[in-house]
């Protein structure tokens, strides 16, 4: 999904408008913010961290923008798990 996909989605009336019309550039602003946050939850994995052997659920999410999936997750031990270090328990 493109940024201007986006802001037509949260505003229909702005799809049918000229871009220099209906939106201030402030929330120009807060909509490519909103925009660069947003994102999904494709699964949630039950991993193993590498770092202090805990099991827990990660979230594996994709962003609105991405092509592919994001795997991070901060442990409480403070270890990062990434994508390589993705570890499932069945
Ligand atoms: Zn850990």
């Amino acid at each position: 999904m493109t940024f201007h996909e986006f802001i037509t989605q949260k505003y229909p009336l702005y799809a049918d408008l000229d871009i220099k019309v209906g939106l201030t550039v402030r929330q120009i602003c807060e909509l490519n913010e909103e925009y660069m946050k947003a994102e999904t939850v494709i699964k949630t994995d039950k991993i193993k961290c590498p770092g202090c052997g805990k099991v827990q659920d990660a979230e594996v999410t994709q962003h609105l923008n991405a092509p592919f999936a994001t795997y991070i997750k901060n442990c409480d031990c403070g270890y990062t798990i990434m994508e390589s270090e993705w570890d499932v328990v069945k």
